[in-house]
């Protein structure tokens, strides 16, 4: 295993900022059950649970837990956070006259919660079913008119974040993969962002090994309790990670090809991922440290395409129905305004890029 520095580039000086935001996170199986008294310590007693349609199960449950609070809920969380959505929910919460917002579900319930919650400036607690890691971030994507527009501002992240294993043993097995891979692109772009800490470099190695393992464990038997655990522990590391350093071509490139072409969040980072890290990986010589997360002693890129493969993850843009002619206007598109990357941005090295994860070959660069 080649040497690595911590952050930056060998033969650069140590320089680093580091901000703690004050977010109480609880962390355990079964710690649904301490939501009434969670309430209550917050004060709340009109609270308002936010979730899906296919969530049903669970947010009556939730509901029951909080008998003895004036407690109201909305069931209409739809993928991407349309305003549209947010305004109906909006109405509900004027008119229940809510004093908190609890967000239960993958990052579209917590997304709704955060859009609630910046325009109403209602405290929200967080409870993810999912990996997506949203829940620790301070960033909000809303789509109205087809646009998807993302904003970042620290009144956006959940005030209390509530870790319960045991909800994630419904999440099918196909989408914890790619929840999960989706956790571990966030670790991957954070141990090269240039706003880069010891602190966030040591948490997204660390998320990358346990999300890895878990999800191996998960693979073998979506019910191992142990294992699904560790997969939340990890999304929660990953999760901060992408809510404290700002990220690269891999987070660029799926949004350009969500929005593009309406693909869906967490397959689209899936099959992206291996991708975007050959592109980075000889500019980027911290990413031995993922190759060591992930016990590779080769090239980190290879070892998260044969991750991908192991997991039975998908690995060809196509197969989600992307057309092969978008990728020319997808490479134009990611070029157009780059976020910041290890890598220089070069409109050929991305469509090459493209049509390889287009058509499910092997990453390279
Ligand atoms: P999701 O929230 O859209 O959930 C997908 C589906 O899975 C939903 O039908 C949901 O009800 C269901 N589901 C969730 N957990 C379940 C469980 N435990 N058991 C059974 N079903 C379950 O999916 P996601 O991938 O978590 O979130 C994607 C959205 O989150 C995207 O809009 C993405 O942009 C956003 N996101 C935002 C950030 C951020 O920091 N702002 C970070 C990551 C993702």
């Amino acid at each position: 295993m080649p040497p690595y520095r911590t952050v930056g580039k060998p033969g650069h000086a140590m320089k680093f900022d580091y901000e703690t935001s004050p977010v109480r996170t609880l962390f355990g199986a079964g710690r649904l059950g301490e939501l009434a008294d969670e309430v209550g310590r917050l004060g709340w007693s009109r609270p308002m649970l936010l979730s899906t349609p296919q969530q049903a199960d669970l947010l009556a449950h939730a509901r029951n837990l909080l008998q003895a609070f004036d407690t109201a809920s909305f069931d209409g969380v739809a993928m991407h956070t349309p305003v549209a959505v947010t305004k109906d929910a909006l109405a509900k919460v004027a008119e229940h006259g809510t004093d908190g917002l609890v967000s239960l579900g993958g990052g579209s319930s917590v997304g709704l919660g955060k859009a609630i919650s910046i325009r109403t400036g209602l405290p929200h607690m967080a409870i993810p079913t999912t990996y997506a890691g949203s829940e620790m971030t301070p960033i909000l994507g809303e789509t109205e008119n087809g646009r998807k527009v993302t904003q970042r501002q620290p009144a956006i992240r959940p005030d209390i974040v509530l870790y319960d294993s045991e909800l994630t043993l419904t999440l099918p097995l196909a989408m914890s993969v790619t929840s999960g891979l989706n956790a571990i692109a966030h670790a991957v772009e954070a141990i090269y962002a240039p706003d880069a800490n010891p602190v966030t470099s040591l948490m997204a190695e660390e998320g990358v090994r346990a999300m890895a393992s878990a999800l191996r464990a998960i693979v073998a038997d979506d019910q191992d309790r142990a294992a699904r655990e560790e997969a939340l522990y990890a999304a929660w590391l990953c999760g901060t990670c992408l809510g404290q350093v700002g990220m690269g071509l891999h987070h660029k490139l799926c949004h350009t090809l969500g929005g593009m072409f309406d693909l869906p969040h967490a397959e689209t980072h899936s099959i992206v991922l291996p991708h975007a890290m050959a592109y980075n990986e000889g500019a980027a010589p911290q990413m031995t440290r993922i190759a060591r997360a992930l016990d590779a002693h080769g090239s980190a890129a290879m070892a998260m395409h044969e991750l991908s493969l192991e997991l039975n993850a998908p690995t060809a843009l196509r197969e989600l129905g992307m057309a092969e002619s978008g990728i020319a206007a997808a490479a134009d598109q990611a070029v157009s305004s780059p976020y910041p990357n290890p890598r220089p941005i070069e409109r050929d090295g991305i469509a090459d890029l493209l049509r390889r994860a287009w058509s499910g070959a092997a990453p390279g660069n």
